[in-house]
């Protein structure tokens, strides 16, 4: 709750220093285009009136031969061509691709140059992508610009970034942000970090200005550290054991050390009354150390033990660590300003808690909610006597609470908070960010002044808006750390969040990844956003790639332990796919014409199957089989003679052809239903299942469906087979009814008719297969038209995988794109979109940006593979290496 509120703070803070910048920004977008939109409305009317103008040039092979014969024509075409070369190599150099385009000693042809810019396009688009993910990103979870340069074109463009840029020293300030490499400072930190699963103690064990000892659990701290008992797990678990061998009160142990001593804390006279504002030192005729040593330390705190007030910052790093490092400690004195290297006095912070813990000493900061948090957390340090300049802002109803604003309001000094996000791990500290850090508390003592005076100013001398002031500022002081703690519900606060609908399986998908972050950040010590940002996760969840290609192409970049696990991702989202989706969510998909993400499906199929139907669009699964069905012309004449001896029975002819032909067209025996089967059973049937069976597309499954009408239907091919085989079915029986009365040898010769039989009809099979893809399309067919049947069978295959019709698996082919739409560049319905089309309106490979547009924004490829711009958008799942570069009809046609 409460780090959220200053977080919000915070947000509010950079709204303010947006604003200021948006003002600027709006006036050029640029040259000449005062926004996005109008820039975008130009370039639309550009390329419209360009496609139309190609459109209507003379075609090749016929009039332009013509028109080629008059060299007015020619040279007009040549100048033109050229120019035009001249712009598309600029451009392609302008990305960084190879733009040799106009050289002709290099190319062959046509065919280079196509290539090249083949090539172009799918940098240039995979570019578009990825920054629109990235707006995306930060839009949604609306996180901060992360340093580190991980993501250097977000700091590069950030309106906060922007400002102030003209001073010269922007390139440096770049180099700075973008350090990549920065030894991980965990690892010179003398006590483990911990970030197990458990509540945070606090990790004070000496309190100084106590009014209230230490509880004996702290004081006893440095005895702990040396229990082996307890060395081998956790820190915060070996004190929760520890706690429960000793039974000492959990309450004390939580608790805010300083808890008594703040709720006794009044406020003395002398900060009620109206101060004489004590102006700041110039910054350049300021001394500032550099604190590294615990000397220096030490002497430090005696210097701050002996003022009446100082003022505090300090700088966080959170990217490259699980809870994040506090990095720095800025304190300025009326005379001096100090910068304390906290990453190499991280374990002897707490000398500092003499001073900052005095009640007779003030402490200044500005937006202390997270400094509190952090104090505690990395250094066990509380404050006692806070003042917080936001608080006062807010009380003195300023215009923003900002520091910047405020900097600018009281001192006349504009500070430039571009390093507020740089890596403050970066050691030695750079200059720039030196002084960036000193500026952060240089000014706040005088602040605290100008601002304690006006606050009673404002209530006329009255005390209280100052007095309130003093008790804000000591609610935040009152904070208390707390570790994030995972717990199975923990994914669905994010996701609430998100305001984004999931279906259950997309929902089990974001549970597991979110699980999988969490543990993975946990153990590497790196922020849950660095193992797998939060749109990334959102991506994988919403996509459900099929294959472990997917996974990486929804992130941009990679991150680098998604590349590493992306076998454990894949496991994760092969396990949310198998979740049972609900009928709505079924019929939701199915409205929406989309293909509902289905089980993993059988990667089996007719062996002489050519249509292009991809595994994924097989979607009966091996447990809607019939039982017996690998027996199917089972040659076994041993067998068929012990079925003989049996009392034959309907149910019984397992062993039988007729068995698997029985079930054909009919509803699926309950009774044999998987869970029913005894254990050897199943295990059979597992084995059975494995091998190939060539009938596999004719059984029921209840996907491809068969509608009554079409299976008597005499004109479907349906019909026929089912016909054929009712018919011997019938025959089977008979024959199993006269063998029960007639002699062993008798049904010998019933079955030996019956093998004959079924060779006949496998015979009749291996024709029929040559007809599969007819088959097969039919029973889709019909199935379109059977809603109702269909409807019927998804609700008997309670969650299991939906029935694909025609359309559907067609959609399938597409893609799996989410139904939720992300981004909305521009309002196309506004625009011609017939001069698209060009003379073959009907050609749909043509490119139409209402069509595609999501395709066009998601248009992203593994390297070596080219963009197929048919219509058949992205699928997931990746082909292999394959060049599609000779799909030259994909594109449009002059
Ligand atoms: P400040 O108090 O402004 O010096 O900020 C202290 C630390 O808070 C910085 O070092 C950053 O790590 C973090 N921080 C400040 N502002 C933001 C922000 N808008 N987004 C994310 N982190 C921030
Ligand atoms: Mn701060
Ligand atoms: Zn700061």
């Amino acid at each position: 709750m409460a780090s959220s509120k200053s977080k919000g703070a915070r947000k509010n803070d950079s709204q303010d220093t947006n604003l200021e910048t948006t003002e600027e920004d709006k006036s050029e977008l640029c040259p000449g285009f005062k926004d996005v939109d109008a820039f975008v409305k130009y370039g639309l009317g550009a390329v419209l009136s360009s496609t139309k103008a190609s459109a209507a040039l003379p075609q090749a092979g016929d009039e332009y031969d013509f028109y080629r014969s008059f060299p007015g024509f020619q040279d007009f075409c040549e100048s033109q061509g050229d120019k035009l070369l001249l712009c598309m190599s600029q451009i392609m150099r302008h990305h960084g691709c190879r733009s040799h385009i106009r050289d002709q000693s290099k190319l062959t042809g046509q065919e280079e140059r196509f290539d090249l810019i083949v090539d172009s396009n799918d940098v240039i688009l995979e570019r578009v992508g990825i920054l629109l993910d990235e707006a995306d990103g930060v839009n949604r979870s609306q996180q901060p610009v992360m340093p580190a340069g991980f993501q250097p074109p977000k700091i590069v463009v950030s309106s906060w970034n922007r400002k102030g840029s003209g001073s010269g020293s922007g390139s440096d300030m770049f180099r700075l942000l973008q350090a990549k490499n920065v030894a991980r400072p965990q690892l010179k930190f003398k006590e483990k970090v911990d970030n197990s699963n458990t509540p945070f103690i606090p990790k004070i064990f000496i309190k100084p200005n106590a009014l209230k000892s230490l509880p004996s659990y702290f004081s006893k701290k440095q005895e702990r550290k040396e229990r082996a008992e307890d060395l081998d797990v956790p820190a915060a678990l070996a004190d929760l054991i520890h706690q429960q061998r000793t039974q000492e009160p959990v309450d004390d142990m939580f608790a805010h050390p300083y808890q008594y001593e703040l709720d006794h804390l009044t406020v003395p006279d002398e900060l009620l009354s109206k101060p004489d504002p004590q102006l700041y030192k110039p910054i350049e005729e300021t001394k500032c150390s550099f604190v590294n040593t615990v000397e220096d330390l030490v002497a430090l705190n005696e210097k701050l033990c002996k003022l009446t007030e100082f003022a505090v910052d300090l700088e966080h790093h959170s990217y490259r660590s699980f809870l994040g490092i506090t990095s720095l400690m800025q304190i300025s004195t009326r005379d001096e300003d100090f910068i304390i290297d906290t990453l190499e006095l991280r374990s002897e912070m707490y000398i500092l808690n003499e001073a900052f813990t005095d009640p007779q000493i003030v402490k200044v900061f500005h937006g202390a909610d997270s400094d509190m948090e952090w104090l505690q957390r990395d250094f066990g340090v509380y404050v006692v006597r806070l003042f917080d300049t936001h608080q006062a802002s807010r009380a003195l109803n300023l215009a923003r609470h900002s520091l910047d604003h405020l900097l600018t309001h009281f001192c006349n000094v504009s500070s430039d908070k571009r390093f507020q996000l740089a890596d403050w791990r970066i050691r030695p500290l750079p200059e720039e960010m030196v002084q960036y850090a000193r500026t952060d508390t240089h000014y706040l003592l005088y602040m605290y002044d100008c601002m304690r005076g006006q606050l009673l100013d404002l209530s006329h001398g009255q005390p209280g808006l100052l007095q309130s002031v003093w008790n804000k500022s000591k609610d935040i002081s009152l904070k208390r750390y707390m570790k994030p703690i995972y717990t199975e519900e923990s994914y669905l606060e994010l996701q609430r969040r998100q305001k984004r609908t999931f279906n259950t399986q997309q929902l089990t998908a974001f549970r597991l990844l979110f699980a999988w972050r969490d543990k993975l950040a946990r153990q590497e010590d790196e922020s849950t956003g660095y193992a797998l940002p939060t749109h990334m996760m959102i991506k994988i969840s919403e996509e459900l790639p099929k294959e472990p290609q997917g996974i990486i192409a929804c992130c941009h970049p990679v991150p680098p332990l998604v590349r590493q696990q992306v076998n454990e991702l894949h496991l994760l989202v092969q396990q949310a796919r198998e979740t049972p989706l609900l009928k709505a969510e079924i019929a939701a998909q199915k409205k929406k014409g989309l293909t509902p993400i289905r089980k993993p499906e059988v990667t089996l199929f007719g062996p002489h199957d050519t249509s292009r139907v991809s595994v994924s669009d097989l979607s009966f699964s091996l447990e809607d089989l019939p039982e017996k069905q690998g027996l199917l012309f089972s040659d076994d004449e041993i067998k068929t003679d012990m079925d003989m001896d049996m009392d034959v029975d309907a149910d019984k002819t397992g062993g039988l052809v007729a068995a698997a032909k029985i079930t054909l067209f009919e509803e699926l025996d309950p009774r044999q239903e998987p869970e029913s089967l005894p254990v050897a059973q199943m295990k059979a049937r597992r084995i059975i299942e494995s091998f190939e069976n060539p009938f596999r597309m004719y059984l029921p499954c209840t996907d491809v469906h068969v509608n009554k009408t079409s299976k008597f239907d005499p004109s479907s091919k349906i019909f026929e087979i089912s016909k054929r085989w009712k018919l011997l079915s019938i025959e089977q029986q008979q024959q199993e009814l006269e063998a029960k009365k007639k002699s062993k040898a008798a049904a010998k010769e019933q079955s030996k008719k019956a093998a004959e039989e079924r060779k006949k009809v496998k015979l009749s099979y291996q024709e029929s297969l040559q007809n599969v893809a007819t088959v097969r399309q039919q029973a889709a067919e019909s199935a379109k038209g059977g809603t109702k049947k269909r409807e019927r069978a998804a609700s008997e295959a309670e969650g299991s995988t939906p029935k694909p019709s025609k359309k559907l698996m067609k959609s399938a082919e597409k893609s799996e794109a989410p139904p939720t739409e992300t981004f909305k560049p521009f309002d196309y319905s506004q625009s011609d979109l017939k001069v698209f089309a060009g003379t073959k309106s009907k050609d749909n490979t043509q490119f139409d940006p209402n069509r595609q547009d999501r395709d066009f924004k998601k248009k992203k490829h593994p390297k070596g593979q080219k963009s197929n711009f048919g219509p058949g958008g992205r699928s997931m799942s990746y082909l292999a290496g394959k060049s599609e570069r000779g799909f030259r009809h994909n594109w449009p046609k002059r």
